[in-house]
C-alpha cells in the first residue's frame, strides 16, 4: 500500500506481526515525506528487502515466527543491507535485550508503545545521519579509488611521538603488508632504497623546522625484487601559534610515469639507431660547454665528420647494411674519444663527447685542449679509426671520411653557428681529398701545415746536422766585464734561414725530438769549452738550457756526466738553466736531482724566473746559484715603470738569498742603470751583444773576459 509513489522518496518499511501497532506505527509517519511499506513478519520483511531494500526498516523485536533480532541479522546480511538504518521496537526495556539488538546490527532502538511524534522524529533523524553516511562513504571509496588509480597512498606523522600512520595504498605501494607496519618513521625509511635512505631522512627532517614542504622520487625494492620509484612528498602543518606539530603527505609509485619520462627525453636526445646523442644535445651541451668558458678560458673544438660515399652502400648493399656500418662507424669513433683512451686524452681533451647528426654525419665535442692544433690530432686518429676495412654481409669495403673543425671563440661563440661553421670546413675537406681534415679558420689551417712540415723538417735537420750553437755574454753589471755566456741553439733550415728556437723546441718537445737535440746541444758545449781551453782563453762558466722533458729522464745524470766528460767540457763551469716550472712539478724527486747535479759541479740556474711560481720557498729549498729575472720585467722598465717594484722586490730577494741575480733582455742603457741601481750583479742582452756564433763571440771574449765567478761547492 504506497503511500508516496516518487521513487526518490525514502522507502520505510514497518515490520511488525501485530496489525495495531503497524498502523499506529503508519499513522506516525504518515506526515513524513515516505513512501510505507508494511509486512507482517521476519520471513516477510528479508523477503521484501531481498528484492527491494528499503532506506530505514522499522522493526518489531518480537514477533511469532523469526524475531526481530534474527530479521535484523538477516538483513544485515543481504548486499546492501550492512548500512540499512534499522530502528528496533521493543516493549521490553530491559538492557539485555536492548544490548542483544545492537549486537545483531540495530542502528538504533526505540519501547513501544510511543509517541507518534518520537517515532517520526527518530525516523527522521535516522535518515539523515544515514544519507550523511552515504555520502561520506561514497566520497571516501571515490577517494579510495582515485588513489588506487593514480597509485596514490596518504600519510600522516607526528614527529614529537614518532607515530606514522599510513594508508593501506602506502603499505601496497612499498610492497609491505598493512599489518606489518610499524608505524615508525624508520619503518618507512627501512622500505626506502638503502642508497636513497639518508635523502629521505634529510628531506624530511629539514622540512620540521622550516616548516615547508619537500618532495622528492625515492626508489623500493618490493619483495619479489622489483625496483620502483616512487614520489614522496609532505607538509609541515602547524599549530595556531605556528608551531610544527605534524607532517601530512602522500606517497605515489611513479615508476611508469619516470620510465616514459626517460623514454620521451631519450627520443628527443639521441638517436635510436647508435645511441649517440643527436644534433639536440649536441648543441645543447656545446652551449653548455661554452657558458662553462669554452671559446674564452677554456680551448675547444668541434668537429664534424661525414663518411665518404655512404649513401652507395646504402644503395647498393641495402638500408640495413647502411644500418651496420652506421653502428659499426660508432663503435671505432667512440673509443678515440671515450675517457680511458689516451687519444684525445694526450691531445689535452679532458670532455669529449661523440654525436650522431644524421645519416652518415657524426659530431663531436672537445673540451680543455692544451691547444687548437690539438684538434688536428684527434681528428687524424677518427680519420684512422676508421682505415680498417669493413665487413657488409659478404663484402668487404673500405670507407674514407673527411671532418671539418670549428674553434669556438675563433670560430663564434654560439652552438649552431660553430657547428655551421665546422660544416662548412666540412664541405671544403670533401673538396680536397678523401680522409682529410679542414679548418674553419684558413689560419688554423695554415699554421697546422706549418707545423706538420715543421716536425718533418726537424726529424731531417737532426741526421742533416742543420743545427748551431750560438752564445750570448752574460756581463757584470759594474764593470761589464763577460762573466760567462749562454748556449742559444740555432736551426739553419735550407729554406727558412734561422729559425727560432722558440718555434721549433715546443715541436721538439711534443715529437721526442727534445731529448736528441739536449745531447746535442751538451755535447757541442762541451767541445767548444775545451777549444776556448786550448785556444788559451780562462776558463769561464757557459750556461745550457735543459728542457723540461729531458730533466724528467731518468737516466739524466749519468747521461750528462758522460756527454760533459766525453767531450772535453768541465761540470764546474756549465751552469744548467731550469724553469720555475720544472722544479715545481714533483718536488721531491727534484731535489734529489738537483743535489746530485751539484755534487758532480754543475752550477744551477732559474731561467724566466717571475713567469712561473715565483715561490721563494722553493728558492730556499733547491741549492740554486743563480736567479735570471725574466726579461718580460726588464722590459717593464723601459716602459717608464722606472720604479718597478717587482724588479726591486726580486733583486733584493735574490740578494737575501745570496743569488747570483741576472736580468735578461736588457737592450738600452736607462734600463741597465736600473739595474745597477737595484744592486743586480749581472745581465745579458742586446745592449751588450746578441746571441753570435762562437768565431764572432771570440774577439769579444779576449777583449773583456774576465776571471770567472768562483767554483761553486
Ligand atoms: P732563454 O733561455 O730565456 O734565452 C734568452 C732568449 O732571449 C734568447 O732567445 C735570446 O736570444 C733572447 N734575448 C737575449 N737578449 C735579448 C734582448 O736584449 N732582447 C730580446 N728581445 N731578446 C733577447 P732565443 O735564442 O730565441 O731562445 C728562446 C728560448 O728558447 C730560450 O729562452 C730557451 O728557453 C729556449 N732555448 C734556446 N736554446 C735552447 C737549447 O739549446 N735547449 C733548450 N732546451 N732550450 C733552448
Ligand atoms: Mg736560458
Ligand atoms: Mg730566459
Amino acid at each position: 500500500m504506497m503511500h508516496n509513489a516518487d521513487p526518490n522518496t525514502p522507502l520505510a518499511l514497518i515490520v511488525d506481526d501485530d496489525p495495531t501497532f503497524r498502523t499506529l506505527s503508519r499513522m506516525s509517519l504518515e506526515q513524513e515525506e515516505l513512501r510505507l511499506e508494511e509486512v507482517a513478519s521476519g520471513q516477510a520483511a528479508v523477503e521484501f528487502a531481498t528484492t527491494c531494500m528499503p532506506d530505514i526498516v522499522i522493526l518489531d523485536v518480537q514477533m511469532l515466527g523469526m524475531d526481530g533480532f534474527t530479521t535484523c541479522q538477516r538483513l544485515r546480511q543481504l548486499p546492501g543491507g550492512d548500512f540499512v538504518p534499522i530502528l528496533m521496537m521493543t516493549g521490553l526495556d530491559d538492557v539485555e535485550s536492548i544490548a542483544k539488538a545492537y549486537d545483531m546490527g540495530a542502528t538504533d532502538f526505540i519501547i513501544k508503545p510511543c509517541h507518534g511524534l518520537i517515532l517520526s522524529q527518530r525516523v527522521r533523524y535516522m535518515l539523515r545521519a544515514s544519507r550523511t553516511l552515504n555520502a561520506l562513504r561514497i566520497s571516501a571509496s571515490s577517494l579510495a579509488q582515485a588513489q588506487r588509480i593514480a597509485q596514490l597512498g596518504g600519510w600522516e606523522w607526528d614527529f614529537v611521538h614518532d607515530r606514522l600512520e599510513v594508508s593501506d595504498a602506502v603499505c601496497h605501494i612499498l610492497g609491505i603488508l598493512p599489518n606489518s607496519f610499524n608505524h615508525t618513521q624508520s619503518a618507512y625509511l627501512g622500505c626506502v632504497h638503502e642508497e636513497d635512505r639518508d635523502l629521505v631522512a634529510k628531506a624530511m627532517r629539514e622540512a620540521v623546522p622550516d616548516g615547508t614542504g619537500f618532495g622528492l622520487d625515492h626508489r623500493v625494492i618490493h619483495t619479489n625484487g622489483t625496483e620502483h620509484i616512487v614520489h614522496f612528498q609532505g607538509e609541515v602543518l602547524t599549530d595556531d601559534v605556528g608551531q610544527p606539530q605534524r607532517m601530512l603527505g602522500t606517497v605515489q609509485d611513479v615508476t611508469d610515469e619516470r620510465a616514459t619520462d626517460a623514454k620521451i627525453y631519450f627520443l628527443a636526445n639521441y638517436d635510436s639507431l647508435t645511441h649517440l646523442p643527436n644534433r639536440n644535445l649536441f648543441l645543447h651541451r656545446t652551449a653548455q660547454a661554452i657558458s662553462c668558458g669554452m671559446g674564452t678560458n677554456v680551448i675547444g673544438a668541434l668537429l664534424v665528420l661525414t663518411l665518404d660515399r655512404y649513401q652507395r652502400i646504402n644503395d647498393l648493399y641495402g638500408p640495413r647494411s647502411g644500418a651496420q656500418v652506421l653502428r659499426e662507424v660508432t663503435a671505432r669513433l667512440q673509443p678515440v674519444l671515450s675517457t680511458g683512451m689516451t687519444v684525445a686524452q694526450a691531445a689535452g681533451a679532458e670532455t669529449t663527447m661523440l654525436a650522431r647528426l644524421g645519416e652518415d654525419q657524426f659530431a663531436a665535442l672537445l673540451t680543455n685542449l692544451s691547444t687548437a692544433e690539438d684538434s688536428a690530432k684527434v681528428a687524424q686518429c677518427l680519420l684512422t679509426s676508421l682505415e680498417a676495412p669493413f665487413q657488409v654481409g659478404n663484402a668487404t669495403i673500405t670507407l674514407t671520411a673527411s671532418i671539418g673543425i670549428a674553434i669556438p671563440g675563433t670560430d663564434g661563440t654560439e652552438a649552431d653557428l660553430l657547428l655551421h661553421h665546422a660544416v662548412t670546413a666540412l664541405q671544403a675537406a670533401q673538396r680536397q681529398d678523401h680522409n682529410s681534415y679542414q679548418y674553419y679558420s684558413h689560419s688554423m689551417n695554415v699554421s697546422i701545415a706549418a707545423r706538420v712540415s715543421l716536425e718533418q723538417d726537424l726529424r731531417a735537420a737532426m741526421t742533416a746536422n742543420q743545427f748551431v750553437l750560438y752564445f750570448q755574454p752574460q756581463v757584470d753589471i759594474l764593470s761589464e766585464a763577460i762573466i760567462g755566456v749562454e748556449a742559444l741553439i740555432r736551426w739553419q733550415h735550407p729554406t727558412r734561414s734561422l729559425v727560432s728556437p722558440a718555434q721549433f723546441i715546443p715541436v721538439a718537445e711534443e715529437e721526442d725530438l727534445i731529448i736528441q737535440l739536449s745531447e746535442w746541444v751538451i755535447k757541442n758545449a762541451s767541445q767548444q769549452q775545451k777549444t776556448w781551453r786550448n785556444s788559451g782563453l780562462p776558463p769561464f762558466p757557459i750556461s745550457i738550457n735543459l728542457s723540461s722533458l729531458h730533466f724528467r729522464q731518468r737516466n739524466l745524470i749519468k747521461q750528462i756526466r758522460s756527454i760533459v766528460h766525453e767531450n772535453g767540457g768541465d761540470p764546474h763551469y756549465i751552469e744548467l738553466e731550469l724553469t720555475e716550472g720544472m722544479l715545481m712539478a714533483d718536488a721531491s724527486t727534484t731535489v734529489a736531482t738537483l743535489k746530485q747535479l751539484k755534487e758532480l759541479g754543475f752550477r744551477l740556474a732559474i731561467d724566466d724566473f717571475g713567469t712561473g711560481y715565483s715561490s721563494l720557498a722553493y728558492l730556499q729549498k733547491f741549492p740554486i746559484d743563480t736567479l735570471k729575472i725574466d726579461r718580460a720585467f726588464v722590459k717593464d722598465i723601459n716602459l717608464g715603470k722606472a720604479d718597478s717594484p717587482i724588479m726591486r722586490a726580486i733583486i733584493g730577494m735574490g740578494r737575501a738569498l745570496k743569488l747570483h741575480v741576472v736580468a735578461e733582455g736588457v737592450e738600452t742603457r736607462d734600463q741597465l742603470s736600473f739595474l745597477r741601481m737595484q744592486g743586480c750583479a749581472a745581465y745579458q742582452g742586446f745592449l751588450f751583444s746578441k746571441p753570435v756564433p762562437p768565431q764572432q763571440l771570440l774577439p769579444l771574449l779576449r777583449s773583456h773576459l774576465r776571471q770567472p765567478i768562483p767554483k761553486s761547492a
